[in-house]
């Protein structure tokens, strides 16, 4: 038996989507509706054979599922609302209550918006997207995914921060993870394709996208993760800093007179690759520009490489040794200069990366001697996400 699944990531004003027919995981048809809430929204989707796009105007996330659902019937992708058997929804943020994905009901989608705390930006418009997918489907069961669950395994040592004990208790401060949902796809992909249970394996995943997050993955288990109570920290990402010296925020707030709004958008949209290249926060772009002679360019790509190998390097204590390192996300799936300089010279760790295999982004790029797997998997986030309504809301196994 066959069933069509419905993958959606809502945003404040956007709406990604993906009808993927389970459990084969093919891609029915997928598509974004941008600029919800203005006269020109743009309304494009696909399939494998064909492409539609159009602009209209789209007054809110209830229109966008509307005419979503509209176009799914006219464009013959499916016959009738009927035959969507399940939604699952990604939510960013399902702080120390979601350890899995979880069944939506009222509960869980009151406990969600309760959550817009640690995640206001997020959680409120995934409830929204939740809410209008339940009232105008009333009887197809949905799930939420949540980017933190895969991390909820973290211990106690992995997830609190040195700082005053309450600001842990009252405000819920502690290291939550993102990407969780890219971090188990992949791992146990990962699994598969070496034919060993992921229980028996040390794994660490380099996710390298705009956003970039490292993640040490134990028996299954995330054991650890560089982003932290908010995907700003770890490891240089696109725009965003990643891990500073925390105090360089007071000393810039008062030096500049920046208030904590300004400070944010500091953090997250003008550091990193751009803030350091000045160039751009595309990694593609500062390649190009590293090839021309750009000397912070140049720079830009070192300290990405640097700041992940040193969360590899702590993790590999943390763990023990490692059996597997494995890439994805647009970078790690993409760049062979970004694998080769996070791998260089990791001999002394039985790590050792085939040049030819980098340069055609093999599944395995280690070299015949080397002990550690090192391998590059897409990531397929609506996949993972439609495999948990399988297992949650239809209790069938993935
Ligand atoms: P997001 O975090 O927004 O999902 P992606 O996973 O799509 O981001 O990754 C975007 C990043 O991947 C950009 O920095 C882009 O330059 C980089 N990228 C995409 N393709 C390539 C490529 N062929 N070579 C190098 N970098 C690439």
């Amino acid at each position: 038996m066959t069933l069509k699944i419905m993958a959606i990531n809502a945003g404040s004003s956007s709406l990604k989507f993906q009808l993927l027919v389970m459990p084969e995981g093919k891609m029915l048809c997928q598509g974004v509706i941008e600029r919800i809430g203005m006269a020109n929204a743009r309304m494009s989707m696909k399939t494998s054979e064909q492409k539609w796009q159009e602009t209209s105007s789209i007054a809110d996330h209830r229109e966008a599922v509307t005419l979503l659902l509209e176009k799914l019937i006219s464009h013959q992708i499916i016959n009738s609302l009927q035959d969507i058997d399940g939604v699952g929804h990604r939510v960013a943020h399902g702080g120390e209550s979601f350890k899995d994905s979880a069944l939506v009901t009222d509960a869980t989608l009151a406990e969600i918006e309760h959550l817009a705390e640690l995640a206001p930006l997020h959680n409120p418009v995934n409830a929204l997207g939740i809410r209008v997918f339940r009232q105008l489907l009333p009887s197809v069961p949905s799930v939420a995914v949540f980017d933190t669950a895969f991390h909820q395994t973290l211990e106690e040592t992995a997830y609190i921060y040195p700082l005053p004990w309450r600001y842990y208790t009252e405000f819920g401060i502690r290291r939550y993870g993102f990407h969780g949902t890219s971090h188990k796809y992949v791992s146990t992909t990962l699994a598969k394709k070496l034919g060993v249970p992921v229980s028996a394996l040390r794994i660490i995943c380099c996710h390298l996208g705009n956003g970039s997050s490292i993640c040490a993955i134990k028996g299954g288990k995330s054991i650890n993760t560089s982003m932290g109570f908010t995907p700003q920290s770890g490891v240089m990402m696109g725009t965003r800093s990643g891990d500073i010296d925390p105090s360089i925020l007071p000393w810039i707030a008062q030096r500049e007179g920046k208030n904590p709004q300004q400070l944010n958008h500091l953090l997250n949209n003008e550091s990193g690759l751009l803030g350091i290249s000045g160039i751009s926060h595309d990694y593609r772009d500062i390649e190009l520009a590293a090839d021309a002679g750009d000397r912070r360019a140049a720079l830009a790509l070192t300290l990405f490489a640097q700041r992940i190998r040193s969360t590899i390097g702590s993790y590999i204590m943390q763990m023990g040794g490692l059996d597997a390192l494995v890439f994805t996300g647009g970078i790690g799936e993409n760049s062979t200069r970004a694998r080769q300089a996070i791998c260089h010279n990791l001999h002394f760790l039985g790590l050792v990366v085939d040049e030819e295999k980098n340069r055609r982004n093999a599944t395995f790029i280690q070299a015949d001697n080397s002990i550690v797997k090192v391998a590059v998997i897409n990531t397929n986030e609506e996949l993972m996400i439609a495999e948990d309504v399988m297992r949650i809301a239809l209790r069938l196994a993935e």
